[in-house]
């Protein structure tokens, strides 16, 4: 009998446990995407993901094609979706790749059951979004580990899976049907500099950075100008390349110390932060570690954070990265969700929201927890560190050039004496200063960094 491989967040042919599963019969195997209406109604689908995933999704197409099958894309709820492909094909097997979040969960209880009640069944395949499954390294007596290090010792010691080749010829049974494949063109509201998708480039990508900038990770990967991260993470994020894969390349190339280790590690806090997630899905919304906050409310701040427009040129420019890619700098990350939630003092879930909506790489683990993280309500051990926004721009944008990159009314300010382009209230004579377009300080450093810590009663 036929079999259905049910693409989630794995939107590729090679090493993909649900897919050579799911074509492993004699049957032929239904290439299923649903274009699912729950997500839809949460509002995950920010123009910027949907229009890489139509990349994906167009990619992931022709890649079936070429193997003598085709995607089948089908629109509406996805477990009804699901149940009508399995039986238009009269499927007795439907595989999905094993989720992390609450919506996963629940849509994993509902397949297995509509199918059960038809006489089909439901596999879940683990290490098919994460290197590891959540759930297989644990500490002793818990169901996850909260501290990163610990965890990375376990992580790094565990057998993780082999990497399984693309599979071969497929066939796709008659009467499956589609929906034409969604295209990136007919998305609305895309950023102008957004990345493309798909798992072709992705491989692309992913080689290039193997095979060059790797080696210079460790001592690179915080130079905000520099830009020498992998910007493979849309691609983990809809799964366009295999983390398991990854690893295992990285850890080759990489060898012994060199930019290898750095960047492993790195993958290493994806799948942390998943475990966390999937033992903990409250998390996404609610605390992780319950500190009793009572975050600021200000919407005049909250949209000079929004828009890069809070006078501090570090923040204004990764906010405006964030705008014109969908996609910013980890350090740049951290810096702006300090600032929000520890100088600002506002709550983590509005900034973790806007970059939601603009993230390519948007996803429930990584988001919400890093965000929890550099809020001190995660899994951070020093809760209550506070990112100085001044000194972070003078060890990681020394010269100011990622700030004249993203702040154009900034690009002109002359040298680097006493760091005027990350400084500009500083400019003299104030006339210079008056002529330049760009907003004073939204808050006095001192003034937050002290309205912070009687907020946290100083522990
Ligand atoms: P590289 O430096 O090349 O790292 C390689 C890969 O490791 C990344 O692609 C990513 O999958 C993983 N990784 C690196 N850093 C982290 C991290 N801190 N946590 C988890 N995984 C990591 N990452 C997302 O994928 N989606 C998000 O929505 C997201 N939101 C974030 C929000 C905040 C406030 C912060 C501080 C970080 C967030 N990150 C998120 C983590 C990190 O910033 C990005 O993964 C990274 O910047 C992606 O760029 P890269 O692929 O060039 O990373």
């Amino acid at each position: 009998a036929p079999s259905v491989a049910l693409f989630t967040s794995d939107l590729r042919v090679h090493d993909n446990p649900v897919l050579n599963a799911a074509s492993k019969g004699d049957g032929g195997v239904v290439p299923l995407f649903v274009e699912d209406d729950g997500v839809r109604a949460t509002g995950f689908a920010a123009p910027n993901r949907r229009a890489f995933l139509a990349d994906c999704l167009t990619d992931l197409d022709e890649a079936l094609r070429s193997r003598g099958g085709r995607l089948v894309v089908r629109t509406g709820d996805v477990v009804e979706q699901t149940a009508k492909a399995a039986a238009a094909a009269d499927a007795r097997d439907v595989h999905i790749a094993g989720g992390v979040s609450a919506y996963a969960h629940r849509r994993e209880e509902r397949l297995r059951r509509a199918l059960e009640a038809d006489g089909r069944r439901l596999h879940v395949h683990d290490a098919v979004i994460t290197a590891l499954a959540p759930g297989t390294v644990t500490p002793a007596g818990r169901d996850h580990f909260a501290v990163f290090t610990p965890y990375f010792r376990r992580w790094q010691a565990e057998r993780h899976r082999d990497v399984l080749r693309a599979p071969g010829r497929l066939r796709v049974p008659d009467g499956a049907g589609s929906r034409p494949v969604p295209r990136r063109r007919d998305v609305p509201g895309v950023s102008p500099g957004l990345a493309a998708g798909g798992e072709t480039e992705g491989r692309r990508r992913m080689t290039a950075w193997l095979r060059g900038p790797l080696d210079r990770y460790a001592q690179r990967q915080d130079d905000l100008a520099g830009d020498a991260t992998s910007r493979l993470s849309p691609h983990l994020h809809f799964g366009t390349l295999s983390a398991v894969e990854l690893v295992q390349r990285a850890r080759k190339a990489g060898g012994e110390g060199a930019g290898g280790d750095a960047f492993v590690r790195q993958l290493a806090w994806r799948d942390f932060h998943h475990q966390v997630l999937a033992a903990r899905p409250s998390a996404a919304h609610a605390d992780y570690r319950t500190r009793h906050d009572r975050w600021r409310r200000d919407e005049q701040e909250a949209e000079a954070w929004r828009t890069g427009r809070t006078g501090y040129p570090i923040v204004d420019a990764a906010m405006r990265q964030l705008a014109h890619e969908g996609w910013m700098h980890n350090r740049a990350r951290l810096l702006t969700a300090s600032f929000l939630t520890k100088t600002l003092y506002l709550d983590w879930r509005l900034g973790a929201a806007h970059f939601l909506s603009l993230l390519v790489d948007g996803d429930l683990a990584n988001n919400q927890l890093n965000w929890q993280w550099a809020a001190g309500t995660g899994t951070d051990t020093r809760p209550n560190r506070v990112l100085n926004p001044l000194a972070q721009a003078k060890r990681f944008d020394a010269d100011g050039a990622y700030v004249r990159r993203w702040v154009p009314e900034l690009a002109g300010v002359p040298g680097l004496e006493g760091g005027a382009v990350h400084q500009p209230w500083k400019l003299s004579p104030a006339a210079a200063r008056a002529k330049l377009d760009y907003p004073e300080p939204v808050v006095d450093l001192a003034d937050g960094l002290a309205r912070f810590k009687r907020a946290r009663g100083g522990d």
